[in-house]
């Protein structure tokens, strides 16, 4: 088994490798390393290993960690499914959210964000792979979203978010990324953020233009949910 270190060296260079191939430059893209159930001697390795950005989908889970963890400088990013009434906890202790799909949660983000930090940043969560069971919205309501959350004063909107249904082929995984971006630059609101790819795809995110990738299982490993 590899180490984290050895495992951040192995993506930092397919990030490297991707940005290369699509002529980006290498410091666009950010590494967002997914730590949900793994525990935070974890991310303390990957902290020492050079990260600084991670993401969790859990809200009690995170906020355990954050305690474990607080003596590190790390940026926090709420990625997983928002539940209204757990809103507060997010607002307060985390320095973006990437899967905000509904006004109703943004307004209560907005809301909830403490004065003395800065604007929560936003990813707005679309669906762009067209199954009903997946969260995100619809790119059909997306305009009208956008348009909506640009005027909380708390937020700032950063960009799009999505987690296409998996698949193997990489132009189908491509022809996913495209469709957001396309939907990001259609909005018309000076957006820098792409928030897409993950462990299996991010060279099809990379060559479309994502900003954040966000990497578990490369990083950390296969999760283990009968343990979490
Ligand atoms: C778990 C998760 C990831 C990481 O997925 P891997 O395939 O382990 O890299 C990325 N984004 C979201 C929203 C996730 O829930």
């Amino acid at each position: 088994m590899s180490t984290i270190a050895e495992n951040i060296a192995k993506v930092g260079v397919r990030i490297r490798e991707a940005a290369q191939a699509s002529q980006r430059d290498f410091s666009s893209i950010g590494l967002l390393a997914v730590s949900k159930t793994k525990p935070a001697e974890a991310i303390r390795e990957a902290h020492a290993a050079g990260l600084h950005d991670f993401g969790e989908n859990y809200l009690q889970e995170a906020l355990d960690k954050q305690t474990l963890l607080a003596d590190l400088p790390l940026t926090w990013h709420f990625i997983g499914p928002i539940q209204s009434n757990k809103t507060r906890p997010i607002a307060e202790h985390f320095a973006w959210v990437h899967s905000v799909d509904r006004l109703k949660i943004a307004e209560r983000l907005s809301a909830q964000r403490p004065a003395e930090l800065p604007p929560l940043n936003i990813c707005l969560q679309v669906n762009v792979s067209g199954e009903a069971s997946k969260s995100g919205c619809h790119p059909d309501q997306l305009a009208a979203l956008a348009q909506a959350v640009t005027q909380l004063p708390n937020l700032r909107l950063r960009g799009l978010m999505t987690i296409p249904e998996p698949t193997d082929d990489a132009t189908a995984q491509r022809a996913a990324f495209a469709r957001l971006r396309a939907l990001r630059d259609g909005l018309n609101l000076d957006l820098d953020t792409l928030s897409m790819g993950m462990s299996h795809d991010l060279e099809a995110a990379i060559a479309e233009g994502a900003t954040w990738v966000r990497i578990g299982t490369a990083l950390f490993g296969e999760r283990d949910y009968g343990k979490a």
